[in-house]
């Protein structure tokens, strides 16, 4: 099992539920659009939260904008490690650097000390693109090697300041690299592992490259918190992730909703039906599958473990629950009748 770290109260690794954190793209400056960014991620599930940090107004920023938030936020420090310590002053629950960019040992020393005498995480981590020199000399280019040992490298730095709150990210755009990236992690240490795919694209693309590469860890059980990576809103980002989790069943996020294809035999509006449904349901927590099907000869059949649904005939649906139907509805009066009979769950 992996290392518990926390940030802030949210535990990560350790057999903790798998966390799903974004990045804010407002300005950190901008105290007000940023608070109102996050609390509009708090609404979809998130909880973690980075904010980029690439001055010192915008570390500043941190403690204005912690007081008005309820998730830990975590800052994003590159190059300058005089952000690191300023960002710990004002409150960051989580740091996310690499130790060998911001400086010389001392300066290393100086942020890793700060973050031991707060209690508060580091994630150290490789993105694919920035890989050193040395490092694509020794192992052959851009692998799965070059990317765990240069990680690898920046936890030892850390770990020589005598600090173990660690966790290690291993980015790429590329799906099969992270995937075989962090399958080599996950054997080399006990860290926590902080999954993503960087630059994933725009919301198709990077929600299919995402539910792939980081999908297929998760469900090898690799990986304690992750960060869908989108060209969207990052509210979209916390969405999909939440999603992930609640379809590996790795973590409960109100009804899932099951719909058929439709076919030949589809007599009503069904994707019309399942959208409405869908969009009714958003922000319920209960923790039940809803089918929406499109004929009685299969529908509650082939959605039998589902809590509830409607099986579609000719100008109306059954209305059926396990499997089992319960009695008839007139087409028009479907959303209305599937909403209450789900409220009555
Ligand atoms: S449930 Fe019925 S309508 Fe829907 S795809 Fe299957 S056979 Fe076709």
């Amino acid at each position: 099992m992996k290392k518990k770290v926390f940030c802030g109260n949210v535990p990560i690794g350790g057999g903790s539920p798998v966390t799903v954190q974004s990045m804010t793209n407002t300005r950190t400056t901008d105290i007000e659009g940023t608070v109102s960014q996050i609390i509009s991620l708090e609404e979809v599930g998130c909880d973690l939260v980075r904010c980029a940090v690439p001055d010192i107004e915008s570390a500043r920023a941190i403690r204005e904008i912690k007081k008005k938030i309820h998730i830990p936020i975590i800052a994003d420090i590159h190059f300058d490690y005089r952000l690191a310590l300023e960002s710990i002053l004002m409150g960051a629950d989580g740091i996310r650097l690499n130790p060998g960019n911001i400086g010389t040992s001392l300066n290393v020393k100086e942020v890793v000390t700060a973050c031991k005498d707060s209690g508060i995480k580091i994630r150290v981590g490789v993105n694919s693109g920035s890989l050193k020199q040395d490092f694509l000399d020794q192992y052959g280019g851009v692998n799965k090697h070059s990317m765990v040992e240069s990680a690898l490298q920046q936890v030892s730095i850390i770990e020589k300041c005598g600090y173990d709150n660690i966790v290690i990210s291993l980015k790429s755009s590329d799906v099969r690299l992270t995937y075989d990236s962090y399958k080599l992690m996950n054997e080399k240490n006990d860290y926590p592992l902080h999954l993503g795919v960087t630059e994933a694209g725009t919301f198709i693309n990077g929600t299919i490259k995402s539910s792939v590469g980081i999908g297929s860890l998760l469900l090898e059980g690799i990986g304690d918190t992750i960060r869908i990576s989108l060209t969207d809103d990052p509210k979209n980002e916390v969405l999909v992730g939440r999603k992930m989790l609640q379809f590996l069943k790795l973590r409960p996020y109100g009804p899932n909703i099951i719909s058929c294809p439709t076919c030949g035999r589809t007599k009503i509006n069904l994707e019309k039906i399942a959208n409405e449904v869908e969009d009714r349901l958003k922000g319920s927590k209960k923790d039940i599958s809803v089918a929406i099907m499109g004929c009685i000869v299969n529908g509650p059949g082939e959605a039998k473990e589902a809590e509830i649904g409607i099986a579609g005939g000719n100008g109306y649906a059954m209305l059926f629950k396990k499997g089992k139907i319960i009695r008839r509805i007139k087409e028009d009066e479907i959303v209305e009748t599937l909403i209450e009979e789900i409220q009555k769950l």
